[in-house]
């Protein structure tokens, strides 16, 4: 952004700009920034994982891009690395979370008819239970 412009019209450029990224009110884009609570229980500097606030089994992590991506939907060929991140830090969180040998599953929401409710892309972890719920 041009840091000539006269601050307000910064201001208002920066606002669009969010707006235009959807990151204004995206709740794990806060998550991540640290100024909205969770109980995070992994972060690096390409993702973050913390318990799911409504968990459906005894482990339920979300694991998410720090940088804000709205779903598998919208993965560019750019993407490809930290796709794989998103997975292998959930073979990672089910072996620290003692779930590894049972088995787990690994659900990513995309879309409304997915069942998509927060536009950050995300991951869910879930274990520590046998699986009651059917695929679709
Ligand atoms: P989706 O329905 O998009 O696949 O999954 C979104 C998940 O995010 C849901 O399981 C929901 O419980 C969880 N969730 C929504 N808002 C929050 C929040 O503010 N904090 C945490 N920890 N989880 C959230
Ligand atoms: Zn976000």
């Amino acid at each position: 952004m041009d840091p000539f412009l006269p601050p307000f019209l910064r201001r208002l450029a920066y606002s669009f700009f969010r707006a235009y990224y959807n990151m204004g009110d995206c709740i794990f884009c806060k998550i991540v920034a640290g100024t909205a609570k969770a109980d995070i229980v992994y972060k690096d500097e390409h993702v973050t994982a913390f318990r799911d606030i409504h968990p459906v089994a005894p482990t339920h992590i979300l694991i998410v891009p720090n940088r804000h991506i709205d779903s598998v939907g919208t993965l560019t060929e750019a993407d490809e690395a930290i796709a794989g991140r998103l997975l292998l830090t959930a073979r990672k969180l089910a072996e620290q979370e003692g779930i590894a040998d049972k088995g787990f599953r690994v659900i990513t929401n995309t879309g409304p008819h997915g069942g998509q409710t927060v536009p950050h892309l995300h991951i869910h972890l879930i274990g520590g239970q046998h699986m009651r719920h059917p695929m679709g």
